[in-house]
């Protein structure tokens, strides 16, 4: 792993959840069942995003600017080492319409020119 999981950012998620699941059920005393799995759903999509988000940084394909030279993602064309070019995003599409922003280390090959995000 290049990074262990993000604590106090699961915790935060969770605390807004719930802090704004109160005040809905506040404003909403009288809402059906259907009504309250709709919000709750809602917003554990967004949760759900932002946990996927940050397991997929502890990979180790996310930042291997530092691993070991043998360990470096290699060119699936022609074999050769990929050289890192720094940090890029891209952004997938998750369940619920949420975005999903990946950030990871982007290499391209010396020998072919090819470029890729290593697999996971
Ligand atoms: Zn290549």
């Amino acid at each position: 792993m290049s990074r262990p999981i993000n604590d106090a950012l699961w915790q935060q998620i969770t605390h807004d959840i719930t802090t704004e699941m109160r005040a809905w059920r506040l404003a909403h005393p009288k809402a059906t069942l259907c009504a309250i799995e709709v919000e709750l759903d809602a917003r554990l999509n967004r949760m759900r995003a932002r946990m996927i988000e940050d397991l997929a940084l502890t990979s180790s394909a996310a930042d291997w600017t530092a691993t070991p030279a043998a360990e470096v993602p290699r060119c699936t064309a022609c074999d050769q080492s990929l050289e890192a070019t720094g940090a890029k995003s891209r952004t997938l599409q998750t369940h619920g319409a949420q975005a999903l922003t990946m950030e990871r280390t982007y290499g391209v090959c010396p020998a072919c020119g090819a470029g890729l995000f290593p697999p996971r």
